[in-house]
């Protein structure tokens, strides 16, 4: 889907075409039509131009994600309230970078495994930048990154900081789910070469993004950045940088489901208070005080 302004005519006759479709899946189906997430994050990527209703265009909330995430085509994403404020070309930019990113054929390997490539969440103007290892299973099926049982401890994290996940920006190192032997389930870990090869694309979003902050989610998103192996002891808890810009390293939230003891907790929480401090971001002192009570 193209965000040029001269293609509007195309874009409402496409949503004309496809509305009435909508509303009669809805009808047999007794159910909410659902869009994949990378759909709707092109949807809401476009100028506001393309979203405004008008007579000649009826555009009707059509695609709840899921039950427990509703999202609406006519609610204002963080993106295009930042556009509002004064869009410096980066949504146009991110969009044909994402076209590039999710055509990827860069790893014929994992080009023949993958669902989908998880081309990242969020908000394009974010000021941090969460960055993971790769897409798990579940991440590979809903094409978004930490969406399974480390994804729901990282939103508690972010929301315990006191951001949204439609506020801040999620990616990782390398786009697709690495692939398992045959007949082999679970996850694992991204090579050093495949995440090199991956790099670049990571690279233009922040580019294009420019966080104030990153945070490393895991040893293997930090060697995927730097390029070199690190140890945790060497490196969490510290400033480093990431082309210009400050990264912190911290576990990985499958980590801390591995090692629930309120040590653990407590080191990552430490981590991010530093980087709210990093941000400017006010911080209460119930925050200060988070894993430090039992049962927190
Ligand atoms: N772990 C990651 O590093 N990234 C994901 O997207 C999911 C789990």
């Amino acid at each position: 889907m193209s965000a040029m302004s001269s293609d509007r005519p195309v874009f409402d006759q496409a949503l004309d075409a496809v509305l009435p479709i909508l509303h009669d899946m809805k009808k047999s189906l007794r159910a909410t039509p659902v869009a994949n997430r990378a759909a709707l994050d092109q949807l809401f990527s476009l100028p506001d131009s393309f979203l405004k209703k008008d007579p000649a265009s009826p555009l009707v909330p059509v695609a709840p994600v899921a039950a427990t995430a509703p999202v609406v085509a006519t609610a204002p994403s963080p993106a295009s309230k930042a556009a509002a404020a004064g869009d410096d070309g980066r949504l146009a930019k991110l969009a044909e970078l994402k076209t590039k990113i999710i055509a990827c054929t860069r790893c014929p390997h994992l080009v023949k495994s993958r669902t989908q490539v998880v081309y990242g969440v969020g908000n394009p103007f974010s000021e941090l930048l969460f960055v993971g290892e790769a897409p798990g299973e579940e991440e590979d099926l809903r094409g978004e990154p930490f969406v399974g049982k480390a994804g729901q401890l990282l939103t508690k994290i972010i929301g315990a900081m006191d951001y949204t996940r439609e506020e801040i920006f999620i990616a990782n190192v390398l786009k697709c789910r690495p692939d398992m032997p045959a007949g082999e389930a679970g996850n694992r870990k991204p090579k050093p070469s495949e995440m090199a090869t991956c790099l670049p694309w990571l690279r233009e979003q922040i580019d294009l993004i420019r966080p104030k902050v990153i945070v490393a989610l895991g040893l293997t998103a930090v060697e995927g950045l730097l390029g070199e192996p690190r140890t945790m002891r060497e490196v969490r808890g510290k400033w480093l940088d990431y082309h210009g810009v400050p990264l912190m390293p911290t576990y990985h939230p499958a980590y801390l489901l591995r090692n629930q003891t309120m040590a653990e907790k407590r080191k990552v929480w430490e981590d991010m208070l530093l980087v709210l401090e990093k941000l400017g971001r006010p911080i209460s002192s119930k925050q200060r005080g988070y894993f430090l009570e039992k049962g927190a």
